[in-house]
Parts: structure tokens; sequence; C-alpha cells
């Protein structure tokens, strides 16, 4: 089953979270790159009072007393006593300001007179100073993809957070790199859509920040969250979305899902005339009821002898925790992904069981405990450590009275399958203060004006400009256009000689393929690019050493192109005749069957063999002439 928007109202609303490549962070002269050897480290511990966590929420109770202490990892070249809290922010990095008012202007946007810097509370330990800088600087606007217009809410000027590396227990991770990287939030307003559409927008919207040719690249630089709502439902937020075809999914899949729980809500009220949901009376124990299962999972987890099993029951729910209104939407998946938040695995419910091991007579011993007098209620059953399984049912309790209310508004992730998962109950606007250290910032016409100037053009005129000047074909041109690789590309075919066509296409095929085996392109610095071309140029490399040297960076096996160039003697060219001669006669059936037209599969014999060593062209005259003698021999 799929949703039509039409049906459900689909309505979605994109915030972009775009990285800006300014060469230095926003409010200090750190280099703005990711950098991941930390050289440096030290521990913080935050805990937010209650009042700033501002809502009475159990989750975020329960985060605050879990998290002890966060710790620090940095480098010199990134991080200094800003990101540190031991020093005020310097001044504003001027370059971004420009990049953020560029952004406005492009998209009509409305730009504030004076801007304020401010500080938004964060409790999770991703600022060392418990606040995030941002700054609003325009307000309104549009922008426009494929003849439709879609309408801007503000755009802000912000400075990113820290790199998450490892949420263990009670303690947390973070790399400081990241923090302090200049960002653009651009908030679009929520509109109806379809998933495919919204993904043509960010693909738009993306491209006008590219044109600009001021934005950062690599893995994570761009960052989208969504806004999803349907009919009759709450606004549900998602978070870190990375890629636009996960986009599609996840707008696909949250559709399903929030009209799953809709239709959910409506069956229990109309079809099961259910107009409370009682699910508090008496939450049992059933520990010792549970040691005599057969499930090996329950068995292993009572070793330890802190971890309880508590069971409640839900009044009038039997067969609605195992409901799918949609495939794999059910309440069931919904409760256990809530639990996974309190260290909990998930949740067993009445609607699943028998099963798992749990057999038959523990569930009668069980609804014995919960007094269940009518087989419509339904039950769950949770373990773990006490704390952590009390607070778990709060939050459970919780979720199940707000069920008839259908979708509620919480913040949840998006998976890289496409699914999304719950993370906290949205929270409302956030908290925020002014930032003292920095004076109001004044936006005069003047500079407005020269900025003006480098408002970004249509993106046509681009890749008609690309097409006219490299000689390229329209699809490498748009490909080359959105795959962050443009300023590499111009600085590359500007200062070698080599052809415009091969260097796009090896920017965007071969970085692409490497990216789909799962490497990282963002291991590959523009740096590194750039050496491998100008080797390529002065003849030091093969052409088909290029893809080899991507993934020997992105495999971290190299540093340097040095590295690689010296860890193979350059064949001579008797050495090479030798090689070739010899996979030729490995293959004399084939080539007595075939002639000449062996040669496509000698060729990629020998390229495999030799991959990297030697210039293909080479290598192929080589072994065209040499197939040619060995042939007209044969015919003597
Ligand atoms: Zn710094």
């Amino acid at each position: 089953m799929t949703t039509n928007k039409l049906d459900i109202n689909l309505k979605v609303g994109l915030e972009i979270h775009q990285q800006l490549a300014t060469g230095t962070k926003l409010f200090c002269q750190c280099r703005s790159n990711e950098d991941e050897e930390y050289t440096l480290d030290f521990s913080r511990s935050l805990r937010p009072a209650q009042s700033e966590l501002g809502i009475i929420d159990p989750a975020a109770l329960f985060e605050s007393k879990k998290i002890q202490s966060f710790r620090y990892l940095a480098a010199n070249r990134t991080s200094c006593l800003v990101e540190a809290d031991e020093e005020p922010p310097h001044c504003i990095n001027r370059e971004a300001l420009e990049s953020a008012l560029i952004f406005s202007l492009a998209l009509n946007s409305h730009i504030a007179d004076e801007i304020h810097v401010m500080r938004k509370i964060v409790i999770d330990g991703s600022n060392t100073s418990g606040f995030q800088r941002t700054m609003l600087i325009s307000m309104g606007g549009f922008v426009e993809v494929n003849g439709k217009r879609t309408g801007v809410q503000s755009i802000c000027l912000e400075e990113d957070a820290s790199k998450l590396i490892s949420d263990k227990n009670s303690k947390r991770e973070f790399g400081l790199d990241r923090l302090g990287i200049p960002l653009v939030e651009i908030a679009l307003e929520p509109v109806s859509i379809t998933p495919p559409e919204v993904m043509q927008l960010a693909l738009g919207l993306g491209r006008i920040l590219r044109a600009s040719k001021r934005v950062a690249r690599g893995i994570g630089s761009i960052r989208q969250d969504v806004n999803i709502s349907v009919e009759d439902g709450r606004v549900v937020e998602i978070k870190g979305v990375q890629k636009l075809d996960q986009l599609v999914k996840v707008i696909q899949y949250e559709a399903n899902r929030q009209h799953g729980l809709i239709i959910i809500t409506d069956k229990l009220k109309n079809e099961l005339g259910i107009k409370e949901i009682r699910c508090d009376n008496g939450i049992v124990d059933v520990t010792d009821i549970l040691r005599r299962s057969s499930s090996r999972k329950i068995i292993e987890s009572l070793k330890d002898q802190s971890t309880v099993y508590k069971a409640f029951k839900i009044e009038g729910f039997a067969g609605m925790l195992g409901f799918e209104p949609y495939e794999g939407i059910r309440l069931g998946k919904e409760l256990s992904q809530l639990v996974r938040f309190y260290g909990i695995g998930g949740i067993f419910h009445s609607d699943e069981l028998p099963g798992y091991g749990i057999t038959k007579e523990n569930l009668d011993s069980i609804e014995r405990k919960l007094a269940k007098s009518s087989k419509n209620d339904a039950f769950i059953i949770i373990g773990g450590g006490l704390t952590n399984v009390n607070f778990a049912i709060e939050s459970l309790i919780q979720r199940l009275k707000a069920v008839l209310e259908g979708v509620p508004a919480e913040t949840r992730a998006a998976t890289p399958s496409g699914e999304t998962i719950y993370i906290r109950p949205r929270p409302g606007s956030a908290r925020m203060y002014p930032e003292t250290d920095i004076a109001p910032i004044k936006v005069d016409s003047l500079l407005l004006d020269s900025l003006r100037q480098k408002i970004p053009r249509p993106i046509e005129e681009y890749t008609n400009e690309m097409i006219s000047k490299f000689g390229l074909n329209k699809k490498l041109a748009e490909e080359i256009f959105d795959s962050q690789y443009l300023n590499l590309f111009e600085k590359i075919v500007s200062s070698t000689k080599i052809s415009p066509t091969f260097v796009a296409s090896k920017l965007t095929e071969d970085i692409t393929n490497l990216e789909r085996q799962g490497y990282d392109s963002s291991l590959l610095s523009d740096e590194r690019v750039l050496e491998i071309f100008n080797e390529l140029d002065k003849g030091r490399i093969a052409k088909e050493s290029v893809p080899i040297l991507y993934e020997k960076f992105m495999k971290r096996e190299i540093n340097r192109v040095e590295e690689f160039e010296s860890g193979f003697e350059t064949m001579t060219e008797r050495q090479l005749e030798d090689e070739i001669e010899g996979i030729l006669n490995n293959h004399l059936d084939a080539i007595n069957e075939k002639g000449m037209n062996s040669l496509g599969m000698l060729m990629g014999r020998t390229m495999a063999m030799l991959k990297g060593r030697s210039d293909g062209q080479k290598i192929n005259k080589i072994l065209k002439d040499k197939l040619e003698q060995m042939l007209a021999l044969r015919e003597q």
C-alpha cells in the first residue's frame, strides 16, 4: 500500500544545513576542516538545571541523569581556547557572513538591518559551552525549482556542533574539529508535495548554494532535516538525512507511519469504542515467572542480579499492538524503539506471545498476576536494570496515553535505510538569549549592493558555459555541477593540460563508484586530488592510477602521492614487453581461436596485472603490436 498525498495531505518542510567553505571557523581562526587525528583531550561535566530542560519529560530527565561526563578530542590546527570555551569568541568571520547574505539575496529573503548573535541552549554536550551561537540573517523569500516556487521561512548563520564519536554508558565522546564551522540553515515553508518533488526541491536548492562556490563538500557537509505531517497529525521532525535518495525513502516511510498511526487511532475510537487509554493500573514484577521461561536470552539476562522484568496491562488493546496498517508499521514496533533510548533491547507484547521462549504457562501466570480479567486486554513485558525499566515504563505509559491523539509531535532520526526512529519528544521553541560577547552587526546597503554582484547565476548558465568552454557533454556538465567538485574541476583544468572530459569523469563516476563501495570521499582532500592530476600531467603516473590512488587515500593507506610512486619501480620498456609476452604465452588457446578478437580480453588481463604501473595507451600499443606479430608468424 502506498500513500497518496491527496488522501492524507502530506506536508513537508525542508530544512537544509550547509557548511561553508571559509577556511577558518565562525568565531576563531582555527581551520574549518574536519580533522580526525586528535592529539588533545579533556573532559567536562555538564549538568543542565531542570529549568533549562524546560520540559517535564522522562527522556530528558533520564538523559540528564545518565550522562555523567563528556570527553572532547581535539587537534591543534582545528581547535583553540574558543572551542574549549576557555576564551570568548573572536570577531565574526566576514566571509561566512557575506556567504549567508548572498544566499539571502539569491532567495529574495528580507535581510535584517542588524544581526544579533544569540545563544541557543544545547544540553546534549555537543557544545562545550552548553549553547550554540546562531543568528537570524533574513526571513521570507522563495526558491524557484522547475518553475515552482517554495516559500523560505528563515535563513540563519550558525556554528556547527561537535561531532559525536561515541556514546557508551554514561560517557559521551565528541570531536571538536567540527565545532564552530560556519553553517547556513535555510528553512523552507511546509508544502503539500510528493517525496520525489521534495528531492527535486532539495537538489535545486543545493545547486543554488553550490553555484556560489562558497560551500564545503564531503559527507556531512550538507544535512537535511525535514518536518513532516499528515492530515490530523502533529508535526514530526526528522533529523540527519544526508543523501537525497534517502530523503525520498524517509518521507515515504514517515507518511506511511503517520497515516498508519491515524488508522490505528481511528480503529481504537470507532471500532473498539475506546475513549481513554487505561494502562497504569498496577505494574507487576514478573522476574520469577520468566526465570521459568525457555528463552535463552531472558535466562542469560537474569544472570545479572540487577535485571528485573516487569509487566503492565493495557485495557481493551488486544490485537492493537501487532496490528499493521502498513507494512512494517505497528504500535508494538513504535514502543520497542521507544525503550531503546533507555538502553533496553525492546518489549514483548501479548499480540506476539506465546513465543520467543515465553510459554503458555508463563503467560497464564503473568495474566493471573496482572489480574487480567478480559481477553480484550493486552500487556507489555519489559526487562533490564531497575532504574532503566522504571523510566522506560513511565515513557511507554506516556506514549500509550497519547495514542488516541494519533501522531505525537516528536523528533526522530533518519536511518541509512530510510526508516525513522524515535529520539525525543519535540521540544518547544528553543530557549535563546543574546550572546553578550559579540556586538550586533549592522548590515548597510553599500555592502548589500556589492554582494548583489556575487549572487550565483541560474544553473543553466553554468552548465552551458561548461559545455562550450570545456567541451563537456550536458550530462557530464550537470554531474560535475552536482558533484561538489566544481571548484576543484576548474582548478585542475586551468592548471594542467589534461582533457576536461577525463577530469570530469574521474571526479564524478570514479568517486561515486568508490562511495558506493562504502569508502568515505571526505578522506580524499582537494589538495590530494590536485596533486594526483598534477602528477598525471607531468607523466609521473598513468591515467589508470587515478582511481587506484583515490582508493588508497580513502583507505588511508597513503598520505601523499609520492608514497604511491615510490611503492613500485616504474617499469622500463623492456620489462613491460617481457610481462606482456608472458601474458600472451599464457593465452595461446584463446589467441589461436579468436585471433585479433582476443585483444580486448588480453588487454583486460594485462591491465589487471600491471594496474597503475604503466600507461594504458602504451600497454595497448605494445600488446597490439605483439599480438599482430604473433598472428603473422602463425600464418606463415
Ligand atoms: Zn578555534
